[in-house]
């Protein structure tokens, strides 16, 4: 089957892998140029990775065990600690770039900007337009590109984004600025009831990623320009204890990244005709569950096992196949989404907050 697949990260490359491994004449399209893989890092649990080596993904010198979580209330000194099972961060450059190797080269093609489709008959396309003018003809549509998703807004549209309550800054330092006992710990400072939290999560490739979560109503600031936000942390940061200073303060403020988290309730479909939403553009999720990375390479394995039975079955339609997978993918996905919901409640101080239930997030 011809398949165009809009948008280049983690869902469009980990399918666009999956679905060559069977076969299928895959083109992938991605606005951004090829040396912009951008972002910092993730965590990742055992599940995903067993799904990335089922695609021929060997990772394990690029990643870097996590084995502890520890959160610390600011307020009381409380500490609770527990064991990780299985959980791994990557950086996100070194998982693109991983994927990227394993395609076929002429498959992924940089600065394309996707803006329409063409129609075909009914509810199905023909084409896919790019602000340069280019056009791709392809049997079925994947509409990998993001929270914000076009594909989405003019083929299957569904339920809007929520509004953004929580916001997070993210920061990337060198692992040296850790002591050597936490280089397998993540750190959460909690800060209750002030709507402010702090994340440090050690890396591979001697990184360390941390990360401010915020309450964006009590803290207006995190949403101003670059500059008020990054005076208004530096300020903040004095009130924080000595290793989170140390931390934040030994990478540059500027260099940090700004996420509005959102997420949205699920479609009755994930797909319209032939073009079928993956990865946030379906499903996006609230940080704090850490499902982000994980939930859209499932997606690519689900998918590519559908269409592999699609295909070997001639009485099967496309319609009832891509059915399936938002049949398969809901259950579990609406597990994901109430949970975020729930501890993104919590933090937020609207239901009761406890310590030792903390997030795990990242
Ligand atoms: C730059 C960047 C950095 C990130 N960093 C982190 C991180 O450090 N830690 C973490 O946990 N998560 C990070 N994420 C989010 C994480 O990748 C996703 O939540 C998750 O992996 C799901 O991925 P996705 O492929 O569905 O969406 P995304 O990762 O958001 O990818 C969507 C892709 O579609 C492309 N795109 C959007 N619109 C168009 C268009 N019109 N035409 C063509 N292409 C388009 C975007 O450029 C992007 O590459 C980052 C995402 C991005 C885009």
């Amino acid at each position: 089957m011809k398949i165009a697949i809009i948008g280049g990260s983690i869902a469009g490359l980990s399918t666009a892998l999956r679905l060559q491994n069977s076969g299928h004449e895959v083109s992938v399209w991605e606005r951004r140029n090829p040396t912009s893989s951008g972002g910092f890092g993730m965590l990742l649990d055992q599940k995903t990775l067993t799904l990335l080596s089922s695609l021929g993904l060997r990772l394990d010198p690029q990643l870097q065990k996590v084995t502890k979580y520890e959160a610390h209330d600011i307020h009381s000194g409380r500490v609770v600690r527990r064991g990780l099972d299985g959980s791994f961060a990557i950086q996100r450059s070194t998982l693109i770039d991983h994927l990227k190797n394993e395609i076929k080269h002429h498959s992924l093609n940089y600065d394309f900007e996707f803006t329409h489709f063409e129609p075909n008959s009914g509810n199905n396309v023909q084409r896919a337009c790019f602000s340069n003018g280019h056009k791709i003809d392809a049997d079925l549509f994947l509409g990998a590109d993001g929270v914000r998703s076009s594909v989405r807004n003019l083929q299957v549209p569904g339920p809007d984004l929520t509004p953004v309550k929580t916001v997070e800054v993210v920061g990337m330092a060198d692992m040296n600025s850790l002591p050597a006992k936490s280089r397998n710990t993540f750190k959460k400072y909690i800060h209750q009831g002030k709507g402010i939290a702090f994340g440090i999560v050690p890396c591979a490739g001697d990184k360390v990623i941390w990360y401010f979560q915020i309450d964006n109503n009590k803290w207006p600031q995190s949403l101003g320009s670059n500059h008020q936000r990054n005076q208004w942390l530096s300020e903040e940061l004095s009130h924080w204890p000595h290793q989170v200073r140390r931390i934040a303060m030994s990478s540059r403020l500027e260099n940090t990244h700004l996420w509005r988290t959102t997420d949205r309730d699920l479609p009755l479909q994930f797909h319209r005709g032939n073009t079928l939403l993956i990865g946030d553009a379906a499903h996006p999720l609230l940080t704090f569950t850490s499902q982000g990375v994980g939930s859209s390479i499932e997606d690519a394995v689900i998918l590519g096992d559908l269409l592999d039975e699609y295909e070997s079955s001639p009485h099967q339609n496309l319609d009832d196949c891509l059915g399936e997978f938002s049949a398969i993918r809901k259950p579990i996905l609406e597990g994901h989404l109430k949970n975020g919901r729930d501890l993104q409640q919590r933090f937020l101080g609207q239901r009761p907050h406890c310590i030792d239930t903390y997030p795990v997030s990242a």
